[in-house]
């Protein structure tokens, strides 16, 4: 458990994401915590680098609306203050806290506190020699990472077990998607603590969310993965968009109202592309206030030969009709016709008579 969020044990898997904020600015970070548990994230991790920022933690910990992890690097005190303040998880690299002593004492911080400790190996920081040991076993670079990254995993399981922790969540990371892809497979096949997916370094928003999208969706699609974060060169808020996409596409959560839309061709005689990016950004925003939907589909399609025919289990559609005008359908027949300049905000009020207000969450 993460707080109130279960990873691993066959619950669903999670969606993570990290704030880009100074901790140390109670305020601002807070602020950004709630856009993210807006927009959908329900684990919050954030870098603890100073004692201000650990300081900060007991004002931000108890208004958070989601599990809070904090991310220490290099400094076992700022992973004890943390605990002390009131951290749900705590995310080190053995390597790189120092002696086993200090360890210790994180490992103990957080035991009494009952708290898990992910553990991360990541290809830029893996023991010296470590690669090159498994390089010269005759593997390729590919695989000789992946083992190196599964290796050096263990190493820093065995250092949290020996002093009796066993809260454990492990990251493997690496910039190469087939590398990360096969570490976590052989991880799994060898370890039954939660995984948590993620590749590191991934890129800006597009080239991030594709390479995510591959690495973390084949392994959803094998059974790999507890707890899920989409690294992004981008407002984090889109990494939980696409985070939320991902376990969409790989079947794993239900997105409702499911938005399908035609490629469009030389049948499309009204401008789809903006209608379906606005009724895409208005349904999301309608979720971020906590909407629920009566309707499962809807559908934007270019042309009223194939379109309701081709979206007939959509609840709600809009097709291209005449020249200058669009045609609304239901479950695949059409039930009238308007001008196409009013389809955006019809379409709106249409979905707005669909929807209930969810419970207020703190
Ligand atoms: S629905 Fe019509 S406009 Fe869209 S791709 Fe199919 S044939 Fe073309």
């Amino acid at each position: 458990m993460i707080g109130s969020v279960p990873v691993g044990g066959g619950a669903p898997v999670s969606i993570q994401s990290m704030t880009s904020t100074d901790t140390a600015d109670a305020a601002a970070t807070l602020a950004q915590i709630r856009a993210l548990h807006r927009a959908g994230c329900q684990i919050i991790r954030l870098a603890v680098p100073t004692p201000r920022a650990a300081e900060a933690l007991r004002e931000i910990v108890p208004d958070s609306p989601v599990p809070l992890v904090a991310d220490i690097h290099f400094d076992a005190d700022l992973a004890v203050k943390s605990i002390q303040a009131g951290i749900h998880a705590i995310r080190i690299n053995p390597g790189n806290i120092g002696s086993h002593e200090k360890v210790k004492r994180v490992a103990e911080a957080a035991g009494e506190a009952s708290i898990p400790i992910r553990v991360g190996t990541n290809a830029g920081s893996l023991p010296k020699g470590l690669l090159k040991s498994f390089e010269e076993r005759g593997m390729t670079r590919e695989q000789a990472l992946s083992e190196a990254l599964c290796a050096a995993a263990a190493e820093q399981i065995g250092i949290l077990e020996s002093f009796g922790f066993d809260k454990i969540k492990v990251s493997l990371k690496a910039s190469s998607v087939p590398a990360t892809v096969e570490a976590c497979r052989l991880f799994s096949s060898r370890s039954d603590y939660p995984l948590h997916l993620g590749i590191t370094e991934a890129g800006t928003e597009w080239n991030g969310t594709v390479r995510s999208a591959v690495g973390i969706g084949t392994l959803l699609m094998e059974g790999i993965g507890d707890t899920i974060r989409v690294s992004l060169t981008a407002d984090p808020v889109k990494e939980v968009r696409a985070a939320i996409a991902i376990l969409e596409a790989a079947g794993l959560r239900t997105a409702y109202p499911e938005i399908v839309s035609c490629p469009t061709c030389g049948r499309t005689n009204y401008d789809l592309i903006p209608l379906a990016e606005e009724i895409g950004a208005f349904i999301r925003s309608l979720k971020e206030q906590r909407y629920t939907f009566r309707i499962r589909k809807i559908a934007v399609m270019g042309c009223a030969v194939n379109g309701p025919g081709e979206a007939s289990d959509a609840e709600l559609g809009i097709a291209g009709g005449p020249p200058g005008r669009v045609q609304l359908f239901r479950n695949g027949t059409i039930t009238e016709t308007i001008p196409a300049e009013e389809a955006l905000e019809r379409m709106k009020r249409e979905i707005m008579t669909n929807i209930i207000k969810e419970e207020p969450s703190k």
